[in-house]
């Protein structure tokens, strides 16, 4: 690319950590300069030499008012939206600026889990059995109504955070006061999300759960990965921890699961871009739990390797947001996983031992502990961070996930109880 006059990408993002760098830094080798657009700029500290752009992603067309203002200076060639809340600022932007993305009304669909339920279903696709209800329902109310076992979850929270399984109405009652204290805690309130009052209560459905990435352009999806999820995830909460693609299901049921996702992006009227998606299955075939017009999360993306080059995702991602014809790359032929390592309980991580052995685990490519030292960590349902990733490749998925797990058993990772605080805003954080 002209380093004269480089490209210009605007990449936006509520979260300035890792997945951020890694996109940056796939943009700089790409030659692009890379303008952050963020509603978190009080904890910018400027890591990368960046001037940010401040914005609030829970209003949309002033956030994209402020980037075509910003535009106008500084003229912006392609825009990213990295995890979910970026989504309707981001579309809203691109709709102003003219640049190829999807609609603010089919963004708007996917991301609250009600809205996206309720075009699925109409479109006949397999969903849950679904009801919504105010946060501050009385349960007795719903009760009635409600399909056990089920999954309650926020409307517009993300990576399984507040989502939990209940069995019987004790269980729901329980689940419904844990997850009311979540939305109401200050880490969620000053998100402002729309749609914080209500909650979505589904029928639990039983079986495998896959993981697919997939890149969209002019409505049509080509998947890039399915991703197996070899761990049982049967709740009550639900973190996740191992990925591993390529996928160990029948090739049948794989083509049953792109045919989903194709069907689920054509209802919700997605046009291009990334999507990540979340298929259940079981001997009725897949169903959709839920899909997102956005990249897979955390440092995930560096399981994925495309072409002989071995091309990072982000960069395939950057390419196509450039309007590059990324096509002709397909994921590399080793069996690749990552496992996002979960939180066994909520503490202050005070460090990890075993790295170096966990590091010598034939197949194991990288460890990243991303957890920061003296942090407290909160486990799920509460929690949204895992404590890093672990990466591992061989030539067959069964050894990736051997080495995984074989990795994982030598870490020993020190949490401790955090101790009473007398700041009186602190006590939110500390439950579970
Ligand atoms: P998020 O967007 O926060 O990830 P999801 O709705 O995708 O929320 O739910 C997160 C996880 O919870 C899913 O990946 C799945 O493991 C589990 N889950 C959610 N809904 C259901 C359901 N109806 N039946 C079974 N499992 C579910």
């Amino acid at each position: 690319m002209n380093s004269a006059n480089p490209k210009r990408l605007l990449l936006l993002t509520s979260k300035l950590g890792y997945q951020a760098r890694a996109f940056a830094d796939a943009a700089r080798r790409l030659g692009l300069e890379v303008v952050f657009g963020t509603d978190r700029c009080h904890q910018l500290e400027d890591p990368w030499g960046d001037a940010a752009l401040p914005l609030h992603f829970e209003r949309p067309e002033e956030s994209a008012a402020a980037i075509v203002r910003g535009a106008a200076a500084t003229p912006v060639h392609a825009l990213l939206a990295l995890g979910d809340r970026p989504l309707a600022a981001a579309a809203h932007a691109a709709c102003a600026l003219g640049l190829p993305y999807n609609s603010p009304g089919s963004v708007d669909l996917a991301r609250n889990k009600l809205l996206q339920r309720q075009t699925l279903r109409a479109a006949g696709l397999p969903v849950p059995r679904f009801l919504s209800f105010a946060l501050e329902e009385e349960p007795d109310r719903v009760l009635p109504r409600v399909p056990f076992p089920c999954v309650v979850k926020p409307l517009m929270l993300s990576m399984s955070q507040g989502v939990v399984r209940a069995n019987n109405a004790a269980e729901f009652r329980a689940a419904l006061a844990r997850v009311r204290a979540l939305v109401a805690s200050p880490e969620i309130q000053v998100t402002r999300e729309q749609a914080l009052d209500r909650l979505l209560v589904e029928s639990y459905i039983p079986g495998g759960e896959v993981a697919f990435e997939g890149l969209i352009e002019g409505g049509r999806l080509r998947t890039l990965a399915i991703f197996d999820k070899p761990d049982p995830l049967e709740g009550p909460y639900f973190e996740e921890t191992i990925y591993v693609t390529p996928s160990r299901l029948p090739e049948i049921l794989q083509r049953a699961i792109e045919e989903c996702a194709q069907r689920a992006v054509t209802a919700l009227g997605l046009e291009r871009g990334p999507l990540h998606a979340e298929f259940r299955i079981n001997d009725q075939g897949p169903w959709v739990l839920e899909v997102q017009p956005r990249p897979i999360g955390g440092l995930c993306a560096r399981a994925l390797r495309f072409g002989s080059q071995r091309m990072p995702l982000e960069e395939l991602l950057l390419r196509h947001a450039l309007g590059e014809d990324v096509h002709a790359f397909a994921r590399e032929p080793e069996a690749s996983g990552v496992m996002m390592i979960p939180v066994p309980q909520s503490g202050v991580f005070e460090g990890v031992e075993g790295l170096q052995e966990a590091a010598r685990v034939p197949g194991i490519e990288s460890i990243e502990i991303t957890a920061r030292l003296h942090d407290y960590v909160a486990a799920w349902p509460e929690g949204s961070s895992y404590l890093g990733f672990l990466f591992a490749r061989a030539a067959e998925p069964a050894a990736v996930e051997s080495a995984l797990r074989a990795a994982h058993a030598c870490l020993r990772f020190d949490l401790r109880a955090r101790l009473p605080v007398e700041h009186p805003l602190a006590h939110h954080s500390d439950r579970g």
